[in-house]
């Protein structure tokens, strides 16, 4: 993970890049944020930066505050590496659970860890818990692996500078962290402890006295609201909405972004039967408009049409690049499939212009009842022409 994917927190970036310019990496430091704030991300780029065969220092514009030219390159072999998680000279440590094995250490799930980082590195420690654990158990750092990160420091790097340790949730190491603290604290050459906590509380005081603690702020409420707008696809309102309620968290933004995603996925489908048979569990056309005039705003009824946009251009991805490309639901690719089979690639094109006329008139104060009763009449005739099926 390069820096420039992470959201925000451009001066502790130019912090710890510079860290490095000025050869005074310190050898064990704790990135403390509260959720969401990024600081597990933080802590992958920074290990990836410090193994850069080609890395980037940057120059110090603008007193590293809104600016940021350093990077790691992404393209050097450690770097591509590095973005998988998979770098021999770099380790993670994480609670793990002892349901599915007994005595676990980090290292019996990677592969789980490296698929739920590269799916939301903003997760919390319920959310990869969940993703492991079938039986409600607490997750854990174990005696058993700190005495495995120390056997590991004994061994040489593999083919990088820098051996780096990050141990994400030092809260759960409990007192068995005690075993860690001559290795924190005099770890040996170009090893760089990182670990990466919540709550300075929960830590022990031998452990905390023993690392330099960074202070990682909580996201700015505009740097949610840009991400979610741009890279999730939510509307203006929404997106400010979201980014009210999360507090900077951005884990609870994603979440937040996903349901009302949901709702979007089941309204449009729910269109979508009405349109072809008339009606779906009772309720009609008319129904339908009616429902979405009282229940939605303007900006959620952009929402459910741009929903119908995306899920469009899927559609065309589906068909020319493949499943794997698609970003779709198990419903929605079952729908995607149908519409690749029935409907010409005209009718598609004339169901996206349909679509983004919609758009144009209901923010230009349409009427809602009447725009969706006619963009419901419109895909009635093209669905039914076409003898779309849908399950
Ligand atoms: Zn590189």
């Amino acid at each position: 993970m390069q820096f420039s994917s992470i959201i925000g927190q451009e001066s502790l970036k130019q912090q710890l890049i510079q860290s490095v310019a000025n050869k005074r990496v310190p050898h064990a430091i704790m990135l403390l944020g509260q959720e969401g704030s990024g600081h597990l991300s933080l802590a992958v780029a920074f290990a990836q930066y410090l193994n850069c065969e080609n890395r980037v220092v940057g120059e110090n514009t603008n007193n590293g505050v809104d600016r940021m030219d350093g990077d790691s390159c992404g393209e050097c072999s450690s770097c591509v590496k590095s973005e998988k998680l998979i770098h021999p000279d770099i380790h993670f440590v994480y609670p793990v659970t002892s349901t599915k094995i007994k005595k676990p250490k980090s290292a019996d799930f990677i592969q789980e860890w490296r698929k739920e980082f590269a799916n939301n590195p903003y997760q919390n420690v319920q959310d990869w818990i969940e993703t492991i654990e079938s039986d409600n158990k607490q997750g854990n750092i174990s005696a058993d692996e700190c005495r495995e990160i120390i056997r590991m420091l004994n061994f040489k790097t593999f083919e990088s500078i820098y051996k780096v340790v990050i141990i994400w949730m030092p809260e759960l190491l409990g007192k068995e962290g005690n075993i860690l603290l001559k290795s924190l604290e005099e770890p040996p050459d170009n090893t760089v402890f990182i670990l990466v906590a919540n709550n300075e509380e929960q830590i022990l005081n031998t452990i905390l006295s023993r690392v330099q603690i960074i202070k990682v702020p909580r996201l700015k409420d505009e740097e949610i609201i840009f991400q979610l707008e741009n890279k999730q696809g939510v509307t203006v309102k929404e997106a400010h909405a979201i980014a009210r309620q999360v507090d900077g968290n951005f884990n609870e933004a994603l979440k937040l972004a996903k349901n009302s995603e949901d709702d979007n996925e089941k309204l449009y489908l729910l269109f979508l039967r009405i349109c072809l048979k008339g009606s779906h569990e009772g309720k009609t056309l008319i129904d339908f408009c009616e429902k979405v005039n009282t229940d939605l705003g303007r900006e959620n009824m952009k929402g459910l049409l741009r929903y119908g946009l995306d899920l469009m251009r899927e559609v065309f991805v589906l068909e020319h690049i493949g499943e794997a490309k698609a970003r779709l639901t198990e419903n929605e690719l079952k729908l995607a499939q149908y519409m690749n089979q029935r409907l010409s690639f005209q009718s598609k094109e004339e169901i996206i212009k349909r679509l983004e006329e919609s758009c144009f008139h209901l923010e230009r104060n349409a009427n809602p009842k009447i725009l969706f009763m006619n963009l419901g009449i419109f895909l009635s005739h093209l669905l039914k022409r076409n003898e779309v099926v849908l399950t």
